[in-house]
């Protein structure tokens, strides 16, 4: 076994979901859990309708309005059931039976997402990406005046691609956020739909983030079942049975953080130089190299690559692990490495990860 020069005292966490959460988070999350505010109860035993509890709610929904700076059109959600049951949640709100919705299909997300939709209507697939192992963002295509909304996976995940221009459409614009929601400065109010599972870049699973602005409610015919009308949630302030008291608790306590950090606006520079690092690494390295070539289409939040020795790859899996790099394996519909460098992930995690490639480099390059 060959001698490796590095020295990590701890992990450093770049799973791609759940993903990393700040040190003080997971903190303040341990003292409640066993005591919440001095009240001699934890956190997942209190009554979601007392004020323990309601309080903690208001403070995560009035953290979303200010960090994506809202106007009054737009109603902030804690939902269960995660970006997935958004799949279907959206279209049976939004989309009539005798309706269509337009999709761009930028990878298996998005793919899901147009697999539910056609359980309430029609859809469209305006764009694809899937020719190339969705390794690239679709430029040139028409979305139709009629659909009833459109839908877009700003971050895809699996693949690495990001939306660095969000498409300008005069219809109902819906997008799944859920890998890069403030991570980066957006005009959020654009969108007439936002969904997000918490646990990539807000907080933990079990509870998703719905932004909806209300005048599009309302129109299909379609009966809603309770649990997934948009309208009833609203009214109920994301109370209309026990929420996911845990996971919106450490969702709150990750908002604050991000708050106190200085939101989007000063974690987009921060994660664009993260990912940056990263990617010239990987094209300088002669060992590894970045798996969507398009520098614009290239994600902040999930560096995705390759070693261009496929026999290598178990070994820096097993390299990786021995020094403290956890999480870093690529999906296995997309194969390789991903990196995930999310809001709470600090710049010193990606520096460290740049040595971990150079020191592997020098021993197998
Ligand atoms: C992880 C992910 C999902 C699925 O989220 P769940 O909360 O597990 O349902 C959907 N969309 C995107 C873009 C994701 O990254």
């Amino acid at each position: 076994m060959s001698h490796s020069n590095l020295s990590s005292k701890h992990i450093h966490n770049f799973n791609s979901g759940p993903g990393i959460l700040p040190k003080e988070v997971v903190e303040q999350a341990a003292v409640s859990l066993v005591n919440h505010q001095n009240s001699g109860l934890s956190i997942a035993e209190i009554g979601h309708r007392t004020s323990l509890f309601t309080d903690v709610m208001e403070e995560a929904r009035q953290l979303v309005r200010e960090l994506m700076q809202l106007d009054d059109e737009h109603e902030v959600l804690f939902l269960h059931g995660g970006a997935s049951t958004q799949f279907m949640q959206v279209p049976m709100n939004l989309l009539d039976e005798k309706g269509c919705a337009a999709y761009a299909d930028t990878g298996v997300w998005s793919t899901k997402a147009i697999k539910e939709a056609n359980l309430f209507g029609k859809t469209e697939v305006v764009c694809s990406s899937r020719d190339k192992n969705y390794h690239y963002i679709p430029k040139d295509f028409a979305v139709p005046n009629e659909a009833q909304y459109f839908h877009i996976t700003t971050n895809n995940t699996i693949y690495g691609t990001q939306w660095k221009r969000i498409p300008e459409v005069s219809i109902p614009l819906v997008a799944d956020m859920s890998s890069d929601i403030l991570s980066r400065q957006l005009d959020f109010n654009r969108f007439a739909l936002i969904y997000a599972g918490a646990q990539k870049n807000l907080g933990a699973a079990g509870c998703t983030i719905v932004v909806v602005n209300k005048n599009i409610l309302g129109k299909t015919r379609r009966s809603i079942p309770t649990m997934f009308d948009y309208r009833l949630h609203i009214k109920e302030k994301s109370i209309l049975n026990t929420p996911p008291v845990m996971a919106i608790y450490i969702s709150m306590l990750t908002l604050r953080w991000l708050k106190s950090q200085g939101g989007a606006a000063a974690l987009q520079p921060i994660n664009e130089r993260k990912s940056l690092k990263l990617y010239t690494e990987l094209e300088q390295n002669g060992l590894f190299y970045p798996l969507v070539n398009n520098a614009e289409d290239r994600s902040i939040t999930n560096v995705c690559f390759a070693i261009k020795e496929k026999a290598l790859e178990p070994v820096f899996s097993s390299f990786c692990k021995e020094n403290g790099i956890y999480g870093i394996n690529g999906h296995r519909l997309a194969g390789g490495f991903r990196a995930s460098l999310y809001n709470a992930l600090p710049e010193s995690s990606v520096d460290y990860l740049i040595e971990v490639l150079h020191e592997f480099m020098r021993i197998h390059g």
